[in-house]
């Protein structure tokens, strides 16, 4: 296809077919074409619209002359009707070409840089298409060819584009008609009618600014506005998310209050990161006791109550906890209340606390109100007293069997945990593997491990009841439309996270959310009320602490600085890990993604088996995956699944943030031996599938020729 428009757009220039869509020579040939239009009118009009569909479907110049000659033969009303069928057909055609030849390269090259693009001509795209035809800096062949790229729908770009060239269609073609007088192309379109456009053009964007304005106003129209504020920030929530934004708020010295309701720290501290990372670890060091022959030792055992190691779980808590307490935040300048934040109004936040009611006026508010477990409505469920990531820590008897309904990350890590400290663990999937969001590699690695430490995993079962036969809890789940009874005396509900958004003026104030029920917030972390912003679990799309204090940052900035300068989040280089034994850390896109987004990708996989240190270590197994762009070094996403691989990945995210390549990695000295190295590996096996086999070819003769052979 790229042939042939070569070739035809070659004939054109070749054959100087150029010099018959000139005005003078139209000019000179007007009595002649009329009288052939006279006495065939139809052939006439046909070879008109179709040499008018191949100049512009081949973006050649000429079109405006052809539009003149249309106004000239047709008339205004024939002409315009010809020239706007023929003209939007040809840009459509040219458009479809670019699409065809170039739009998967383009996309699959650069599908995550043009995310945000994609996104706004998703949403705004008729209307930038129809700014772009009625303003008539934009070259018309330019726009069909770089609207191809895009994933704008190609009805939508036909019928948009025949409305927005309609004005200029009607001007040129009424110039047409009056063809004699015309002494040239540039007196067409005066100063005045080329403003008349512009404005016509940008009208659409002007109005949706506007609407959106008006809606904004309206929203906050029910509210008083204080003529003084008590505070620059309110930030209601002191998990990961509020605590970082109160940080920087302090630190650039405004004013502004941190209220938390229940326990400073948040789910990380008390309930989530920091209690699972510490009972991992206990369990961890049981594993390797159950392994001690293979490290030399005879047979071992251990002494243990459950319920010490759930006290060192709160100990672990208890240190860390000072990171997060009122006293530092306090002395880094935050005003911290412990109590329930309502915000009453777009700028008042009421706070409840053991002394009463108080309300502070403030300029903006930031939301870290975080999440909570989500309990699915299953049958029965009310009657089992079961547990979730906020309460199995209160447990002091190590559960016997225990269902871990889940097969997520939270799910994963903590069956592990239970199996490793002698429950006997049955994980419920639904879905037909763990982890779903990895690879399917990757789950078999953690699943494989699971099988080996006695974790009964029930993939595809759907938990359908529950039911207490004989003082025994019962589940009933179904299994390829088979009815499972599986016993249990503790079952941990871990099938997702729910975003809080009720009971604290979210719903009184209409803050919007999304369709997944979290806060929907546009890239600058803001609400629907521009003084209001979100960040953290309660507004995702990522549920971890580390993508809540990145959130926190712009939203404490864009809160602060907004009027002067406001800062897109950054979702380009997302890291995170699943803390399962093996651990499994990632970065950017995995296989999965890359097909899901059709992106183009090489891959290249280095087993740890091979790794010196995991060798001595006795952790030798796991890879490290690396998706790159094809036939380039730049990495486009890792997966690395073994010991440490939330540590290795660190390399590989700097790398990504700042566009450093594999060639770059293995010329990097990392240290002897070291479960690092694997990064410096899958680097070096990245390098010879790609070795140049030709020169190598080549180099082989040198050197034979050398040896005289
Ligand atoms: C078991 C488990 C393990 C996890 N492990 C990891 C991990 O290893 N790595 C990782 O990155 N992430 C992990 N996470 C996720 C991580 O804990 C969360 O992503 C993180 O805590 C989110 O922070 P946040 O500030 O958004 O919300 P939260 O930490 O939930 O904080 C929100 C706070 O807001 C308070 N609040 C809510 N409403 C009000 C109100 N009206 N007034 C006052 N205060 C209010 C709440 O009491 C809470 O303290 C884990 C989560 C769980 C459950």
């Amino acid at each position: 296809m790229l042939l042939l428009i070569i070739a035809m757009v070659a004939v054109f220039y070749v054959f100087d077919l150029q010099q018959y869509l000139t005005l003078d020579w139209l000019k000179t040939q007007q009595t002649l074409i009329e009288s052939y239009h006279r006495s065939h009118p139809v052939l006439t009009m046909m070879i008109y619209a179709l040499a008018y569909i191949v100049v512009t479907g081949l973006s050649l110049p000429g079109a405006v002359v052809l539009t003149l000659a249309g106004g000239a033969l047709f008339g205004l009303l024939w002409g315009t009707v010809i020239v706007s069928f023929a003209s939007t057909i040809g840009a459509t055609l040219a458009f479809l070409a670019a699409r065809f030849l170039f739009r998967d390269t383009v996309q699959s090259r650069f599908g995550q840089r043009l995310q945000a693009l994609n996104q706004g001509i998703d949403k705004d795209g008729a209307l930038y298409l129809f700014t772009l035809r009625l303003v008539p800096v934009f070259p018309f062949f330019l726009i069909n060819l770089a609207m191809g790229l895009t994933l704008l729908r190609t009805w939508t770009f036909y019928w948009v584009s025949q409305l927005g060239m309609l004005p200029g269609t009607l001007v040129y073609v009424n110039a047409g008609t009056q063809l004699a007088k015309i002494e040239s192309m540039s007196g067409i379109l005066s100063p005045a009618l080329l403003g008349s456009f512009a404005l016509l053009g940008v009208f659409p964007l002007l109005t949706k600014k506007f609407v959106n304005m008006i809606q904004t106003r309206k929203l906050y129209a029910k509210w008083q506005k204080p003529r003084h504020f008590d505070n620059n920030l309110v930030v209601i929530g002191a998990g990961s998310g509020g605590l970082v934004t109160s940080y920087i708020a302090a630190a650039v010295k405004a004013k502004v209050t941190l209220i938390e309701k229940h326990k400073m720290g948040g789910d990380c501290l008390n309930t989530g990161c920091v209690p699972s990372k510490a009972l991992i670890r206990s369990a961890k060091w049981l594993s390797h006791l159950k392994r001690s022959k293979e490290f030399g030792f005879g047979q071992a055992s251990v002494d243990f109550e459950f319920a010490d190691i759930m006290k060192r779980v709160q100990s672990v808590i208890k240190t860390v906890e000072p990171h997060d307490s009122i006293e530092r935040y306090a002395a880094l300048g935050v005003e911290v209340i412990q109590g329930e934040a309502n915000i009453v109004s777009p700028w008042e936040v009421q706070v409840t606390t053991a002394d009463g009611v108080k309300a502070i006026t403030t300029r903006s508010i930031v939301i870290a109100a975080g999440a909570h477990p989500f309990i699915p409505p299953i049958p029965g469920i009310e009657k089992i007293n079961y547990l979730t990531s906020d309460s199995i820590w209160h447990l002091r008897q190590l559960p016997k069997r225990l269902i871990v309904l889940g097969g997520g990350p939270i799910g994963c890590e903590l069956a592990q945990c239970f199996a490793r400290l002698g429950s006997y663990v049955i994980q419920i999937e639904m879905l037909p593997r763990l982890l779903i969001r990895e690879d399917p590699d990757v789950s078999e690695a953690v699943m494989a491990r699971f099988k080996q430490e006695g974790i009964d995993c029930r993939l595809e079962h759907t938990a359908k009841q529950f039911v207490i036969e004989n003082e025994e809890k019962i589940l009933i789940a179904d299994y390829h439309g088979q009815q499972v009874r599986i016993p249990f005396d503790e079952i941990l509900i871990s099938i997702g996270r729910a975003a809080n958004v009720q009971g604290y003026g979210v719903e009184a104030l209409g803050i919007a959310l999304t369709p997944r029920k979290t806060i929907d917030t546009n890239p600058f972390q803001e609400t629907n009320y521009p003084n209001i912003y979100a960040c953290g679990d309660v507004a995702g799309p990522y549920q971890f602490t580390h993508t809540a204090a990145h959130q926190a940052w712009y939203a404490a900035v864009n809160a602060l600085f907004g009027q002067f300068k406001k800062f897109r989040t950054d979702y380009s280089v997302i890291p995170w890990a699943t803390f399962t034994d093996p651990e499994v850390a990632r970065v950017g896109l995995n296989e999965q993604d890359a097909k899901q987004q059709d992106i183009d990708y090489d891959v290249v996989r280095y087993g740890i088996d091979d790794l010196d240190r995991a060798i001595a270590d006795g952790v030798a197994h796991g890879f490290v995956k690396v998706l790159t762009q094809p036939g380039k070094d730049k990495i486009l996403g890792v997966t690395i699944v073994g010991e440490h691989a939330g540590d290795l990945i660190a390399e590989f995210i700097l790398a990504m943030k700042h566009g450093i390549g594999l060639n770059k990695i293995l010329g990097t000295i990392h240290i002897y031996p070291t479960m690092a190295e694997a990064n410096k590996y899958v680097a070096g096996v990245w390098k010879r599938e790609h070795a140049p086999q030709g020169l190598l070819k080549w180099l082989e003769r040198y050197h034979a020729w050398l040896r005289g052979q």
